[in-house]
């Protein structure tokens, strides 16, 4: 079994420009994938550089394994496979080229490292790919080629932020899959905004909301916080706007007999509503609703 404990204790973080990022957040985690939702500016990625020590708390510790990771980043940096949100590729080199001139960077030659490269290529879906230049990839084969330099060390800790941005449905989902197979008894932990890219695969969530931690826990239990306050109702499209205006919708769909949508309240927005069962994305919604009225 690896060893993959990872404990984020108090830490906060200031960027020169005065702006505090990320405050007071603690988190301790183990084997399984994290999702790490957040909206955009939430401080997802200031988090992900400070688990992957590429930028130091402010202040607070955090520890792997029970080291301190900013007196001694190699302890981490030796198990840690990151695919950043900028990763970028040298289109004119191919699969196998680009990812040998990476292992030689992380200290592996010759054939083991050959041999490495062609087995994360296979991980990934890539084996039949190797020869191909980089530059003539979509971005869906771009980031599991992310996903295989990553891996290129055997990784107990997986970092990946943002992955699926800028991928097509099929993409996504094919990402998805890969994520999870790859888990086994590692750590992953993957930020994103987009609920549906963590709702099958993680293990355990955590959310984010203005550089603070507003949740951590199971799917489940983040589920079970929206229970009661997720509600349903037929309106007249004429209706949408000022429902829009009063309530936070979290979709709505065109019917024959009218507009179907579905809102997250705290009680029973109109007589005519029914609760129903929360969806993650439901779920998330109320939770940062909950946290903005709080803050
Ligand atoms: P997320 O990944 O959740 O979108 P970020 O960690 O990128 O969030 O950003 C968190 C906050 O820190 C945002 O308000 C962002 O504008 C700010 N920020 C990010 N990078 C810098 C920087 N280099 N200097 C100053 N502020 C920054």
């Amino acid at each position: 079994m690896l060893d993959c404990r990872l404990a984020v204790d108090d830490v906060s973080f200031r960027y020169s420009s005065g702006h505090t990022a990320i405050s007071g957040l603690s988190l301790d985690l183990g084997p399984g994938i994290l999702g790490l939702l957040g909206p955009n500016g939430a401080g997802k990625s200031t988090l992900m550089r400070i688990l992957a020590t590429l930028a130091k708390p402010s202040t607070g510790r955090v520890t792997w394994n029970g080291e301190d990771i900013s007196s001694n980043p190699d302890h981490l940096r030796v198990a840690l496979g990151y695919l950043p949100q900028d990763f970028g590729v040298y289109g004119a080199l191919d699969a196998r080229e680009f990812l040998g001139f990476l292992a030689a960077v992380k200290g592996l030659s010759g054939r083991a490292a050959q041999e490495r490269v062609d087995t994360c290529l296979a991980m990934v879906g890539l084996a039949d790919q190797a020869g191909r230049r980089l530059g003539e990839f979509s971005g869906g084969m771009r980031q599991r080629v992310g996903i295989a330099q990553a891996l290129l060390n055997d990784p107990s800790l997986l970092i990946v932020d943002e992955p699926t941005v800028g991928l097509d449905p099929e993409e996504r989902m094919r990402f998805r899959h890969l994520l999870t197979d790859l888990a086994g008894q590692r750590l992953v932990i993957l930020s994103t905004h987009i609920v549906s890219d963590v709702e099958a695969s993680a293990t355990s969530l955590a959310v984010m909301a203005s550089g603070r931690l507003c949740f951590h826990g199971t799917p489940e239990s983040l589920l079970a916080r929206a229970d009661g306050h997720v509600w349903e109702w037929t309106v007249d499209s004429g209706q949408l706007a000022a429902i829009r205006e009063k309530f936070v919708v979290c979709a709505s769909l065109r019917r024959p007999d009218g507009i179907r949508v579905r809102v997250v309240n705290e009680d029973c927005p109109d007589a005519g509503a029914q609760s129903v069962t929360p969806t993650l994305e439901d779920a998330y919604t109320w939770l940062l609703g909950a946290d903005a009225r709080e803050h």
